[in-house]
């Protein structure tokens, strides 16, 4: 690891064009770490841009440098060449080519030198510097210890701060889950750098729209199912309801995690019919792993406790194999 650093510092002794690539569907710990490296990136004096393949959630327009951001999706052309030009990629947040999809292959063909930065399962092989650590709460965890590990941590002022506190906050749930030691420390050392943390929790927490939370009333009032001898409950969405609540990118955040609310619920999962694919968020408690379910299941993967995936099918078929395929992987209760 301590020759990796090195030999990363050496790369970045002298002013380079950096490209910085995250997962389709950014979240706040995609767009949080990559916008957090970039702008400790630019302090160095390098050139940078970083990209994803699709839009994101309004929620996060309080990161600095947000609105230059690439989407691939609709700026194909500029992200390819900016992957082309690149001395270096930083990909962060993500295991495999697949999750960036549409552009996997201008990183593939790209002649840079390229780093993972990463926490999710079972990296893949397709850079020259892989910095992966499950055990962490979020990339933006990583990108702190990396810009520690570089002897820069004084560099990090409030504005990268808010980024990098912003993957902390929405990997862990405002530290809820796959929390370690490091994620407080890094927390602390974060607020002592001026970073306000109350600031980064209002703007993400404070965020919803009237008709998401009128969206949320009728996923819990309408769409939830709960399979009460297998402790899992699921929230589904139909087309109908996309179009009903004129549902856009990031106005389903967090709806999966209502079903862990109940305490005998250990498997979340929320369905919804996308104009092309129907889509799977799952959610666990404790030792299920929700994991081996998406990947195994719904072409997807993630975290052990939090997973995802997508598939071209029906969404009725899909909602019926996830009944099928949860008894494989749940006890059934005798006593409900
Ligand atoms: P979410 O349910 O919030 O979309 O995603 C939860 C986790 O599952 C994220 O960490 C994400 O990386 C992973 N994930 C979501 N969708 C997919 C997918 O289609 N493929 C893979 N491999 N991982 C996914
Ligand atoms: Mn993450």
């Amino acid at each position: 690891m301590q020759e990796m650093i090195s030999e990363i510092k050496k790369l970045l002794n002298y002013p380079k064009d950096i490209a910085i690539i995250s997962h389709r569907n950014p979240d706040g710990d995609a767009l949080g770490s990559s916008l957090g490296l970039q702008l400790y990136l630019e302090k160095k004096g390098h050139v940078v841009k970083s990209i994803v393949p699709s839009s994101y959630p309004h929620t996060f327009h309080y990161l600095s440098k947000v609105d230059d951001v690439i989407i691939s999706d609709e700026d194909k052309a500029i992200a390819e060449q900016v992957l082309m030009r690149a001395d270096i990629i930083f990909c962060l947040d993500f295991n495999g080519l697949d999750r960036i999809d549409k552009i996997q292959h201008a990183v593939a063909d790209s002649k840079a030198v390229k780093i993972l930065i990463d926490h999710h399962l079972d990296p893949e092989p397709f850079v020259d510097y892989t910095i992966s650590d499950t055990a962490s709460s979020s990339t933006c965890e990583l990108v702190f210890k990396f810009i520690a590990d570089l002897g820069d941590e004084k560099l990090i002022d409030p504005k990268i701060g808010d980024c990098l506190m912003t993957g902390l906050i929405t990997d862990t749930g405002s530290f809820k889950y796959g929390t370690r030691a490091e994620t407080y420390e890094v927390a602390a050392r974060l607020k002592r750098l001026g970073t306000d943390d109350y600031y980064v929790q209002d703007k993400i927490f404070n965020s919803m729209k009237e008709k998401q939370l009128r969206l949320l009333g009728h996923c819990l009032a309408n769409r939830m199912e709960i399979m009460h001898e297998y402790r899992t409950g699921l929230i589904w969405l139909n087309k109908q309801d996309y179009k009903d609540f004129d549902i856009q990118r990031g106005d389903t955040e967090g709806i999966v995690n209502y079903l862990l609310m109940m305490p005998e619920i250990e498997i979340a999962a929320f369905i919804t019919e996308q104009p092309t694919i129907v889509k799977i968020s799952l959610r666990s408690k404790g030792d299920i792993s929700v994991q081996e379910i998406a990947s195994r299941h719904f072409r997807g993967g993630g975290h052990k406790n939090a997973s995802g995936g997508g598939v071209y099918a029906r969404l009725e078929d899909i909602i019926d194999k996830f009944k099928r395929v949860i008894p494989k992987y749940v006890n059934k209760q005798q006593h409900v």
